[in-house]
């Protein structure tokens, strides 16, 4: 069942391995068929080289498995939150790559230094809040997916398809999981290029709103110019 869906969820955790964002099992890739509500997963604890489309695990929107032998990514609540608060994403992405956790750690958001930054996101990469003892104590995963969503309350999440989990790393997400998985690759780039800048002058300002905005909107939305025109 869901050939498709397994298939592309796994070469999207796939290309994070091939993409330097994660070592060992770290990381994982989901994605969903919304008109069905099933959500595919990377299996727990699984190395990437062992990684298949068939070990994929479907859950419904509940998170009860409905097909796979494995158990779902121990972060599987907070995609599902993820999905159920951003409703056009189709796929969620989380790694500890190595830049976008160091701001995660410090608790910084990644300030819009530049067009790189600008061509990809519509403004600071926002961290989320600290989050309580009792958060963690139950439901940890649940609660970082309620934080992620409270944090974008007032954003729009399909033009700044990121966030920075405090104390821990990033999630990214996309219209697919390939989406997700290109965000997570283009925000590590960002990461690591606002903390070079901001090494080398520490007082560094973000660029103004007219650069920022017209880089964004030469790339995305109706007005968008950028590349080549896309047959319908
Ligand atoms: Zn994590």
């Amino acid at each position: 069942m869901y050939d498709d869906l397994k298939a592309d969820v796994c070469k999207a955790n796939l290309e994070l391995d091939k993409r330097d964002l994660v070592i060992y099992s770290w990381g994982n890739v989901s994605g969903i068929d919304r008109e069905k509500g099933i959500v595919a997963i990377k299996p727990s604890g699984v190395a990437y080289e062992e990684l298949t489309a068939e070990r994929m695990v479907l859950v419904n929107l509940e998170g009860k498995v409905v097909e796979g032998d494995l158990r779902p990514s121990s972060d599987l609540q907070t995609h599902l939150e993820l999905y159920g608060a951003f409703e056009d994403i189709g796929g969620v992405c989380h790694t500890h790559s190595t830049y976008a956790t160091i701001w995660s750690q410090a608790c910084r958001e990644i300030p819009c230094l530049g067009t790189t930054h600008a061509d990809h996101f519509h403004g600071p990469i926002p961290v989320t809040d600290e989050m309580e003892e009792t958060e963690i104590a139950s439901e940890y995963e649940l609660n970082t997916g309620k934080m992620i969503v409270r944090r974008f309350q007032g954003l729009n999440a399909l033009e700044l398809p990121a966030v920075l989990v405090a104390n821990h790393g990033p999630f990214t997400w996309g219209r697919s999981p390939s989406d997700a998985v290109v965000n997570a690759v283009i925000l590590e780039q960002v990461a690591r290029m606002a903390y070079g800048t901001l090494l080398l002058h520490p007082g560094q300002k973000e660029i103004s709103e007219p650069l920022r905005d017209k880089h964004f909107r030469r790339k995305h939305g109706r007005e968008a110019y950028y590349g080549q025109e896309k047959e319908e």
